[in-house]
């Protein structure tokens, strides 16, 4: 089974840490939608590939999806189920802000089958959500949540970030205490990364803005690990946490290496050894669909070499490594020679756990992920050669 990713590129208003591709000009919502519809429709026509293919989740991400109207997600859906085999029980996630829905909004997406919905909080802390430039506040925001359980949603994502300038321990406690107090479950919880080009990467540089140290940084993820764990959830991807069996299903295939195709500005697709990514940028977009072309912008072979790093690097930061499954790809033992040395060494060390099924990551582990996927990578590729 594969997942359909739908990027939603509009926002009311930027926040300053963020680089998605989004504009805040929201006058063309309607001719994105009718673009969309295309896309699905010139896809399906230039790709046998998916033929055979049954679909089990679709995303709304973007952006900000919950700025289209109920009607729009309407003829989204009905183009995808026209166009290609959806399950019977899908997972249909969409992305949404406080304070862009309200109850009666939140029912209709029930009703046409959306079950999933994400939430960006981000914090509970007013000060916190004006630094990053969130158009909602902490109220808006706990009123968000209990307005999608009593729509009936009970898969429910909440994402918060930590690493904030000047944020103590305590204060970063106090939003975990508090979702975990609205029984939210599943939650994802983020360290604030600068990205170049955002207006929070000038204000770090300049020196305005000073960010927590790596040590403060690691203790934030420390208490986030313990806290959510101590509270029941699964620590099943890096930076996701779930009660048992509300694990994102769309999410874990990116982190299982699985297909999925993306359509809208900026969309991703991976499919097989090829992956292809369409323009970012909302009139490009709109032009080229409007001549029946598709939007893509490049394409990607994977070699071998890059397949079997990009599974390990995914593998490690979720739910593990599947030896079955990477004999299956790739035609030889994950554990083997030099690796198995190295293993045993990490696992001597606290930082794996292995079985003759998988190997996966301790919470110590967890800490340095990059670091232990490098290690792993530089001795796989020895065993390549
Ligand atoms: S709402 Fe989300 S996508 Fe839009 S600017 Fe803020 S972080 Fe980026």
């Amino acid at each position: 089974m594969s997942g359909i990713y739908i990027h939603i590129p509009f926002c009311e208003r930027k926040c300053i840490y963020c680089d998605f591709y989004s504009i805040e000009n929201l006058d063309q919502i309607d001719l994105f939608v009718n673009s969309i519809l295309q896309e699905i429709k010139i896809f399906k026509s230039e790709s046998d590939f998916v033929g055979g293919t049954c679909f089990d989740t679709i995303y709304f991400g973007g952006g900000t999806p919950s700025l289209l109207k109920v009607s729009q997600f309407e003829k989204i859906l009905n183009a995808l189920y026209e166009n290609f085999c959806i399950s019977d029980n899908p997972e249909i996630t969409v992305e949404a802000n406080p304070g862009t829905v309200d109850k009666e909004k939140l029912s209709k997406f029930k009703c046409i089958g959306i079950n999933r919905l994400s939430l960006g909080v981000q914090s509970f802390l007013d000060d916190e959500l004006k630094f990053l430039g969130r158009i909602h506040t902490s109220e808006d925001a706990i009123r968000c949540i209990e307005f999608a359980f009593e729509s009936g949603f009970e898969n429910v994502n909440v994402d918060l970030i930590f690493g904030l300038p000047g944020q103590s321990e305590e204060r970063w406690r106090e939003n975990l205490f508090t979702v975990i107090k609205l029984n939210v479950p599943h939650i994802s919880a983020y360290n604030l990364i600068v990205e170049k080009g955002t207006p929070l990467y000038e204000v770090v540089r300049s020196g305005e803005v000073k960010l927590p140290s790596d040590d403060e940084q690691a203790g934030l993820y420390e208490i986030t690990m313990e806290l959510l764990e101590n509270a029941g959830y699964i620590h099943y991807e890096v930076s996701n946490y779930a009660r048992s069996g509300f694990e994102c299903r769309h999410n874990l295939k990116y982190w299982r290496y699985e297909s999925y195709v993306g359509f809208g500005p900026s969309a991703h697709s991976f499919w097989g050894n090829r992956r292809w990514w369409n323009v970012a940028n909302l009139g490009k977009y709109l032009n080229l669909i409007a001549q029946g072309k598709l939007p893509i912008a490049n394409f990607e072979i994977l070699s071998d070499e890059k397949m079997v790093e990009e599974f390990i690097y995914l593998g490690l930061r979720s739910t593990g490594i599947d030896l079955k499954k990477f004999k299956e790809r790739f035609a030889f033992d994950f554990i083997g020679g030099e690796i198995k040395e190295k293993l045993v060494e990490m696992k001597k060390n606290g930082y794996i756990e292995m079985d003759d099924f998988k190997v996966r990551l301790t919470r110590k582990g967890f800490s340095v992920c990059d670091e232990i996927a490098v290690n792993l990578v530089s001795k796989i590729k020895y065993v390549l050669k």
